[in-house]
């Protein structure tokens, strides 16, 4: 594709974005339900209705070719650089996008992504294509009851059977699984070898025979992830997405599409710092000395990973496949979003124990009880600085006692 100069693209994007979106009216501290939420904690017929208003939007801007704006052409995407994406993200956050939920995110920066990659051009075709207009939706079946941070563990099994798979096993903490068309999901295919080598990848269709969604009632109310269990699922072959064995590439491939979505991504998450700024004064706080030292620190750490994102964006390369970096821009992202409610709680002080019926206060109780789970989610905090550790820094690697075959390991 032709590369537009900078400038072009953000100029090309801001009138295509003023013909499908009002602007942005900013925050609102008055409103009784302003959307504070990390992760959306909505009843079945809200969150059905939520999913339309994202997917209405996704398939306007696939339809305009920004969708998958770093992918390869011959993947499927418009072959730009990170740069051309992060001013797409810019110029997308001064309008009114409508908030996206987990499913969408991982269906359109996940799964449709790593499908493109390392599908076959049939898959790139039928799934990724479907994936990136959210006309079908794809959920992400990797973390196990024991393999979380450990994935490589993970035991769900996949066995041949002629030109069909059958899947035995349990995911957990599979978001927006009810509502998922499809799932990416990691199997063991070759216990006798080291455990990231024996591992396959497939599309498993969330309807097939076998397969069980049974939602997780979370501390902040809603049930938006799921454990999965599968029996006796059978998937046929032209389902299954790369090589027999290649699942631990797509997987950590899969991980940083994450990363960087969580971490880059513009989609809004819990509560800002202008949030904060616009709390602190409707509570007649701004004159402590204390709280604006608060607010200060917050809004050098929101300009600091403003200026990493950036930073990452001009330095990528072009080609779809982010690296290490995307566990930097995570770990800010994630750090940013726990501070920011620390500082929302004590600018409210005792006022966040319940509500009150002071505008917009009970609101940051969504983002309190959801930030925790961010520091989790595509990897904890722990992991990311094990990753930035080896991987940026390369500093040494921790001990690892687990190059044997996946079934000479200890409990298997
Ligand atoms: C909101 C949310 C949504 C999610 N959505 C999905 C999804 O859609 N699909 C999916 O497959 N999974 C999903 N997950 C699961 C997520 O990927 C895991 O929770 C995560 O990888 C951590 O695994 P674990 O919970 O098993 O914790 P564990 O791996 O058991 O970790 C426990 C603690 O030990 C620490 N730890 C573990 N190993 C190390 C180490 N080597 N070095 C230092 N510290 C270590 C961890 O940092 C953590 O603090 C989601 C999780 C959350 C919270």
């Amino acid at each position: 594709m032709f590369e537009p100069d900078l400038d072009t693209w953000r100029t090309q994007a801001r009138q295509w974005l003023a013909t499908v979106l009002e602007p942005a009216s900013g925050p609102d501290t008055t409103a009784e339900d302003a959307d504070l939420a990390v992760f959306h904690d909505l009843p079945e017929d809200e969150e059905r209705r939520l999913l339309e208003r994202c997917r209405a939007y996704q398939r306007a801007r696939f339809d305009a070719g920004y969708q998958a704006l770093t992918l390869p052409e011959d993947k499927g995407g418009a072959g730009l650089t990170a740069a051309h994406a992060a001013i797409f993200a810019e110029e997308e956050s001064a309008f009114d996008v409508p908030p996206s939920t987990e499913l969408i995110s991982v269906t359109v920066r996940l799964v449709a992504l790593s499908v493109a990659v390392f599908g076959t051009p049939e898959q790139r075709a039928e799934h990724a294509r479907a994936f990136l207009r959210t006309d079908l939706l794809a959920c992400q079946l990797f973390s196990e009851p024991g393999a979380g941070s450990d994935l490589a563990a993970l035991r769900t099994r996949a066995r041949r059977e002629g030109h069909t798979w059958v899947i035995d096993g349990q995911k957990v903490w599979t978001s927006g699984a009810r509502f998922a068309d499809y799932g990416l999901l990691l199997a063991r295919t070759d216990p006798d070898v080291v455990k990231q080598a024996g591992i396959t990848a497939f599309l498993v269709p969330m309807d097939a025979p076998g397969v069980e969604v049974r939602p997780i009632r979370q501390m902040s109310g809603g049930a938006s992830f799921n454990e999965v269990f599968l029996t006796g699922v059978r998937v046929p072959d032209r389902l299954r997405v790369g090589r027999p064995g290649q699942g631990w590439e797509i997987a950590t491939t899969t991980l940083a599409f994450e990363r960087t979505a969580s971490g880059s991504g513009n989609r809004r998450k819990g509560g800002t710092f202008e949030d904060v700024l616009a709390l602190a004064r409707s509570l007649g706080r701004t004159d402590d000395p204390l709280v604006r030292q608060r607010l200060s620190d917050l809004y050098v750490r929101t300009a600091l990973r403003a200026a990493t994102v950036a930073r990452v964006a001009r330095t990528s390369a072009a080609g779809g496949r982010p690296g290490p970096e995307a566990s930097l821009t995570k770990l800010m992202a994630s750090d940013l979003l726990t501070r920011t409610g620390q500082v929302a709680a004590e600018v409210m002080g005792a006022r966040i124990t319940a509500d009150t019926g002071e505008p917009g206060t009970f609101a940051w109780t969504q983002h309190l009880l959801g930030a925790p789970g961010y520091r989790l989610a595509g990897g904890t905090d722990q992991i990311q600085r094990n990753l930035i550790g080896e991987r940026v820094l390369k500093l040494p690697p921790e001990p690892r006692g687990d190059r044997l075959p996946f079934s000479q390991l200890p409990g298997n």
